[in-house]
């Protein structure tokens, strides 16, 4: 069975990404799994080249570091070609009702004012039936995904099962799933909040590549609401993989104990990192070997997909 699951290269990679996604790649991943940095998604909004280019390479870098199965990474835009051809068939198979009855269309295209939605990028609008191609061209069983994502998964069935049905089986019917364990990591500042890489402001995000002193910082001026506590005591047993102890009325010792543990789980971590950004030939080479496993992988399903759809 592949799984599959990505990251949006829309900020840096941030406590909540690794300790709910990356370190699970790489603890429970096989490599057959498909694992990728979703540049492609990260343009659906306002997006620097330059900076877009440069966080795709140190998530990138970020995953190998972290110990996930070279074999299952890649980076979407490596198959660019293979995932337009897929995602035009697509868009033939999906109404245009289907699309934009997306909550997350609706939410991120409505935030202001109704003149926000009409400019909005189509590619807003249009992303889930990409991502339908992701996990079709991949052959992908099971797509991890949190709860936000569940609907993207049903479009992606709800196509896979319309096409083999029109026009022959082709696609492997993808099923979601939502990992139970592990807790949703909260903003260190606004607990209300899950942390994201792309949260406006940072003081209450940790990034996987804070150096030491500025993770310290961050865990110490962490709110200390019940929330807010609860929040680092998930994190210490994340960490650490045992039950934090209580620590009622000794919350600065909580933050201290917190930071040590959060400072040792990242170190090894961002050190790898760094060494392999700093060898660009080496992860040019991970990268290029990863890209032509997956596009190998994609081909076949990709031709018979474009031949019955009367292509080719
Ligand atoms: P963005 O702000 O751009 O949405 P994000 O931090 O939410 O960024 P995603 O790229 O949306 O990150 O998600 C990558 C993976 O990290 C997904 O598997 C998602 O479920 C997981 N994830 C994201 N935030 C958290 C969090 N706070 N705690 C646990 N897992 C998280
Ligand atoms: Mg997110």
């Amino acid at each position: 069975m592949i799984r599959l699951s990505a990251i949006t290269p829309s900020g840096h990679v941030q406590l909540g990404n690794y300790l709910g996604a990356v370190r699970r790649w790489a603890r429970e991943g096989t490599p057959d799994d498909v694992y990728f940095i979703s540049d492609l998604h990260a343009m659906t909004s306002s997006h620097n080249p330059a900076k877009l280019r440069t966080l795709t390479r140190e998530q990138f870098a970020v995953l190998i570091a972290t110990g996930v199965d070279p074999h299952s990474v890649c980076v979407q835009s490596d198959l660019v070609r293979e995932l337009g051809a897929l995602t035009w068939v697509l868009e033939c198979t999906c109404t245009y009702g289907e699309a934009a009855r997306m909550t997350q269309f609706k939410e991120k295209s409505a935030k202001t004012n109704s003149a926000s939605r009409s400019s909005v990028r189509l590619s807003l609008l249009t992303y889930p039936v990409l991502m339908a191609a992701d996990i079709l061209l991949q052959g992908a069983g099971e797509v991890p995904v949190g709860e936000d994502q569940l609907q993207h998964v049903e479009l992606a069935r709800a196509l896979a099962r319309r096409f083999n049905g029109t026009y022959g089986e082709v696609f492997t019917v993808p099923k979601a799933v939502v990992p139970k364990a592990g807790a949703r990591i909260k903003d260190l500042a606004d607990p209300a909040r899950k942390m994201a890489k792309s949260a406006r402001d940072s003081t209450g995000t940790v990034f996987v590549l804070d150096p030491p002193d500025l993770v310290r910082r961050k865990i110490r001026r962490a709110v200390s609401s019940p929330e807010g506590i609860a929040n680092l005591a998930d994190v210490l047993t994340a960490c650490t993989g045992k039950e934090a102890e209580d620590f009622t009325d000794r919350y600065a010792e909580l933050k201290d104990v917190v930071a040590d543990a959060v400072i040792e789980e990242l170190r090894p971590v961002r050190e790898r990192t760094v060494e392999l950004l700093e060898d660009q030939p080496e992860l040019d080479r991970i990268r290029a070997s990863g890209a032509s496993r997956a596009r190998s992988r994609a081909q076949h399903t990709l031709d018979a997909a474009l031949r019955l759809s009367g292509l080719t």
